[in-house]
This record gives structure tokens, C-alpha cells and sequence, in this order.
């Protein structure tokens, strides 16, 4: 188990090679990649745990993670991700592959599977939508040709500003005509069969983004990443920062937690430091921020660059969440039928009861997405017997949390609780319905509110998943390692796409624009490397 310093009681000294601002998935791969190459870095986190969306926190004998649930594409020794994982972790990183049903997604109270392959669900799709197999082909001919066109799109990313001026459009070209689009507009140009328009977006919760307003980009890679089936980390969500920031002090680097910038320093348009809350001053030759683009660019730095790339404005934030932590003293994988996620729906057309629920917080839940990570995890019952933990996520406004967003933490009064404890049971009713057994059972839950997420991890409004994924996004042409500030540098969710894996290749990319390393070119060249050996 790592145990990084605290600010609180050490302080800093000298010049470092590069600070970065948040541990997140991205900070820490970009700050693996960098000591890797003899970098002197200094990780620094506002929260008292490391790891961004991957830390986990405890009660009694529970353990949550926070923001990951399953990921995809890392269950091939030879896939791109599992092989980027194992060089920022120096393969000390291990996955365990779910169940072959990933998704299990009830729509008004008809159950449908994603099962691993995408052979399979096509079958799958086919058998429970007669009449609609050339519309169920032709849709995976999208999903596949938007998400290899992403490739040239974020690799141009790392391109000096002048190479992308003469060639960016032509490497974007591709993306864009995907990207451009939203689902429902690509969906509806496929099937007029709304049943099966809600089933085949309804994975829109891992993007944020309802289909009329979401980015068909981004639906095609989510969509892709998982068609593989879905994989958790060993041990849990903290094994990511625990197996990754050995890495940053074995090369000389630190992390500390507790650690809050207020803003970076730039002198003569350069950046040469940060400023702490506390006024002290840390140095270094790059800076790199990990904290989103919304908070960087209202916070940490002066206004007038925010304004520069539209933010804010161009693009909004995502929408924000509820989360529910449930405790339960028994093992409950005998009740599971596999460790497939929930996601619960009243119709559906998602659009709608987005837009009913965020008038009015007592109209049914548009969505519930349900997650068993103590049945994901091989390792869990070694450290954790008899007890098992259960998830529940949706989404809520920001403004209904509001008037309590000054208040201290677990000091918000008596109706904050009030209001929690009535949206923890309407929540608990679909865990009820989805898994009968555990009613009863249940020893524990809190609830987390869009509160919870500003306070840990910094985004203002409690956002999900920082940007939203809206066609506009994928034309920002800010969005990228190198900024307008010379030794500025952007790095996490905003600059690739939301996700562990999104987050994580931004972190390579921007250790690559800074070192002038190609990673992705090295592990796709790796990977075709491995395919032809056939491992
Ligand atoms: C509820 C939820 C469920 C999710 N489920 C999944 C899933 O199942 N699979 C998946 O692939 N993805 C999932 N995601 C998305 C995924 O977690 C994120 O996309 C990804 O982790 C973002 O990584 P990041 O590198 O951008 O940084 P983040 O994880 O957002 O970390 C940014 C860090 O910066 C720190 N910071 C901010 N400001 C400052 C400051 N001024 N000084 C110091 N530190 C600062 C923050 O405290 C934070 O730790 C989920 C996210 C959420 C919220």
C-alpha cells in the first residue's frame, strides 16, 4: 500500500522537473511516464487520498470506489490500454474479467444483455429485434468506423501548433464526421424502432451525455472500449495509484495529498511554478494540469486565457451525480447471477425523463445504474470476509444541493440529511426490484452528492465527467497538452474523453509532448508485435 506525504507536514524544496496538478489517472500516467524518463516529479493532490476518480474510501470494514466501475479493453494481454497500463505501472497491474453479461439493461421492465463480443450482442440484438438485423449491421459498421478514426484525431494532439495548422483538419477529417453528429441523429438516420434506440444507448451513462445532445464520437468509443467485455482492477481501484506512484518516487519524485494549488505562476508568459493555498511558492520547468480544463482555466490561471479557448461558455459541464454506498455483512455473489452492472430505465426515450427529472427532482429517476465491485474483485473476501459492497449512481442538479455548498462537510444540517436520506431510499427501491434478496440486508449506506464530488474532487459544479461530450467538445481546438502558456500543459478526461482509459492516454500523450517520446506509436507497435508472435 503506498502512503504518499502530506503537505500538511512536508514541505517541498528546490526545482522540480515538472509539477502536476491533481493525481488523477492522467496526472499519475503522465507523472509515471515522465520519472521513467529521469524526470524529477512532484504529484500534487488537494484530497487526502491519491488517485482522483480511482481513489477508494473506507467504513468500518467496507471499501468504495468511487469512479470506477469496469472497464474495457484490457482483458487481451495484446490490447492497447492493458499495455499502457502495464508501462505506467511496470506491470504490476492486474485485471480481473467480469462476468460474460457486462451490462444488464432493464427498459421499463424488460431486461436486456450485453454479453463480451461483439458477434454476440449483434446475435444477441438480433434475436430480440426481428426485422432490425440490417439496421443492428450497419450500426456496428458506425460504432467501429467512428472509434478508429479517433486515433489520427488524438494523435494530432500532440502535434506542435504549426504541423497542425498545415495538417490538423485533414487528420481530423475522419473523426468529424462522426464527431460532428449526435447518437439520436445517427441512431434515428438507422432504425425507426425507439425500444431499440434506447437499448442501444443505453450505455449513456458512462459518457453523461443524453443521445440528442451527445457526441456520436464518443457513444462509438465507449460503446467499442466495452465490446470486449468488461474487466475490474485487482485488489480494487486503489491498486491504480498504489501501483503507479512507486513509480514517481523510485524516480526521485514525490505526491503529496493535502496539497491544494490556488494558482499556477506565469511570468512573461511562461509558467515557472505554482502558488499554494498557503501561499508558498513550488517551482518547476513544466506544469501540467490534471484538475479539468473548467477548473483550470476559471481558477488556476488568469481569466483572459479561459476566455482565449471559450472556456467557459463553448462546451458545458457534464451533469452531476448521486452515489449510494452500500454496506452488507454476507457475501452476496451467490444472489448476483453473475457481476454484470445494472442500468435501469422507466422508457425508453433517455432524452425525455433527463429533461423531466431536472424540473423536478420527484419525477422518476431517468436512469440507475447498479455495480457489485466486491464481486468484481478476486481479493476482496481475502480482505474483506463476509461483507460485500454495492453501488447505486444517477444523476441530480447541482442547485437542489446548493444553499448547503459553503457548509462543512458532514455539518450541512438537518434537512441536507433529510433530503439525502429521501433520495437514498427511492434509490434503494431499484436495488430492491434488481436483486430481491437483499432486501433486509442491507447494514449500511451513504449517500454522496454533487457536494461530495466538488469538495473531493475539485470539479465546481460537482460535475461527473468534467466536459460534457457534445459535438461542439470534439471542435475545440484548445483541448490538448500544449496550451497558449509556454511549460503549460493540460493533461486528464478533458483533453481525450471521459473514462480511466480516456483519462489515462491523455496522460500519455502529454508526457509525450513534453519528452518527445512517442508512447503510442512504441505500444501499437508493441501490440501488432505481440498479435503476430500470438500472444
Ligand atoms: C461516479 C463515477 C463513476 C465512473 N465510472 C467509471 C467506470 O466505471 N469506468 C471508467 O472507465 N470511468 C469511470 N468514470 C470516469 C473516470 O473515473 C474519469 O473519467 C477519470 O478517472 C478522470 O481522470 P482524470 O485524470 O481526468 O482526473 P480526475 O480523476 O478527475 O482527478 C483530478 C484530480 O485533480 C485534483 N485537483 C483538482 N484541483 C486541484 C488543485 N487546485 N490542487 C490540487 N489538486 C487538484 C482533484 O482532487 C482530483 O483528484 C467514473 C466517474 C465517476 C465520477
Amino acid at each position: 500500500m503506498f502512503k504518499p506525504k502530506s503537505y500538511k507536514r512536508y514541505k517541498p524544496e528546490g526545482i522540480y522537473d515538472a509539477i502536476i496538478i491533481g493525481s488523477g489517472i492522467g496526472g499519475m500516467a503522465a507523472g509515471s511516464l515522465l520519472s521513467q524518463k529521469g524526470y524529477k516529479v512532484l504529484l500534487l493532490e488537494q484530497h487526502y487520498t491519491p488517485g482522483g476518480f480511482t481513489h477508494t474510501f473506507k467504513r468500518g470494514d467496507w471499501e468504495w470506489d468511487v469512479g470506477l466501475h469496469y472497464i474495457g479493453e484490457v482483458n487481451k494481454s495484446n490490447s492497447f490500454l492493458k499495455l499502457l497500463f502495464d508501462e505506467i505501472s511496470d506491470g504490476s497491474l492486474h485485471w480481473h474479467e467480469m462476468s460474460d453479461v457486462y451490462d444488464k439493461v432493464i427498459i421499463a421492465g424488460r431486461q436486456f444483455n450485453f454479453p463480451k463480443g461483439v458477434n454476440n450482442l449483434k446475435a444477441y440484438l438480433k434475436q430480440e429485434f426481428p426485422g432490425e438485423e440490417a439496421a443492428i449491421d450497419e450500426y456496428f459498421n458506425l460504432i467501429f468506423k467512428a472509434a478508429n478514426a479517433a486515433l489520427l484525431f488524438f494523435m494530432e494532439k500532440t502535434f506542435p501548433a504549426w504541423v497542425s495548422k498545415l495538417i490538423g483538419n485533414l487528420m481530423g477529417y475522419w473523426f468529424h464526421q462522426y464527431s460532428d453528429r449526435t447518437t439520436l441523429e445517427v441512431l434515428q438516420s438507422l432504425t425507426k424502432n425507439k425500444e431499440l434506440i434506447g437499448v442501444l444507448t443505453a450505455q449513456f451513462g458512462d459518457y453523461g451525455c443524453p443521445p440528442s445532445k451527445s457526441s456520436f464520437a464518443i457513444h462509438a468509443m465507449v460503446v467499442k472500449h466495452y465490446l470486449g467485455g468488461g474487466a475490474y482492477p485487482v485488489g480494487g481501484s486503489q491498486s491504480i495509484s498504489n501501483s503507479i506512484l512507486p513509480i514517481i518516487e523510485k524516480g526521485g519524485g514525490e505526491t503529496l495529498v493535502g496539497a491544494r494549488v490556488k494558482q499556477v505562476v506565469i511570468k512573461n508568459g511562461t509558467a515557472t511554478g505554482v502558488e499554494m493555498e498557503d501561499g508558498r511558492i513550488l517551482k518547476a520547468k513544466h506544469i501540467i494540469s490534471n484538475a479539468g480544463a473548467y477548473i483550470t482555466y476559471t481558477e488556476l490561471l488568469p481569466k483572459q486565457y479561459g476566455a482565449a479557448v471559450g472556456i467557459p461558455g463553448q462546451v458545458p459541464n457534464s451533469p452531476s451525480h448521486l452515489s449510494l454506498y452500500i454496506g452488507i455483512d454476507e457475501d452476496i455473489t451467490p444472489y448476483l447471477n453473475g457481476n454484470g452492472n445494472f442500468w435501469i430505465y422507466p422508457t425508453a426515450d433517455h432524452d425525455a425523463t433527463i429533461e423531466a427529472f431536472g424540473k423536478d427532482m420527484n419525477a422518476e429517476f431517468p436512469v440507475m445504474y447498479i455495480s457489485f465491485p466486491s464481486s468484481k474483485d478476486p481479493h476482496w473476501k481475502e480482505k474483506h470476509p463476509n461483507k460485500s459492497t454495492v453501488e447505486i449512481i444517477s444523476v441530480a442538479k447541482y442547485d437542489w444541493f446548493k444553499e448547503w455548498e459553503n457548509d462543512r462537510w458532514k455539518h450541512r444540517g438537518e434537512e441536507y440529511e433529510a433530503l439525502k436520506e429521501k433520495f437514498s431510499q427511492r434509490m434503494l427501491k431499484y436495488l430492491y426490484k434488481a436483486v430481491p434478496q437483499l432486501e433486509g440486508k442491507i447494514s449500511f449506506y451513504e449517500l454522496s452528492t454533487p457536494l461530495s464530488t466538488k469538495l473531493f474532487a475539485n470539479y465546481k459544479f460537482g460535475e461527473i465527467y468534467g466536459l460534457d461530450h457534445t459535438p461542439e467538445r470534439f471542435r475545440m481546438k484548445n483541448l490538448r497538452p500544449a496550451t497558449a502558456i509556454k511549460n503549460f500543459y493540460l493533461t486528464g478526461q478533458d483533453i481525450v474523453s471521459v473514462g480511466i482509459g480516456g483519462a489515462l492516454i491523455a496522460g500519455a500523450l502529454t508526457a509525450q509532448v513534453i519528452t518527445g517520446n512517442n508512447y503510442l506509436t512504441q505500444i501499437s507497435k508493441k501490440k501488432k508485435d505481440m498479435k503476430k508472435l500470438g500472444k
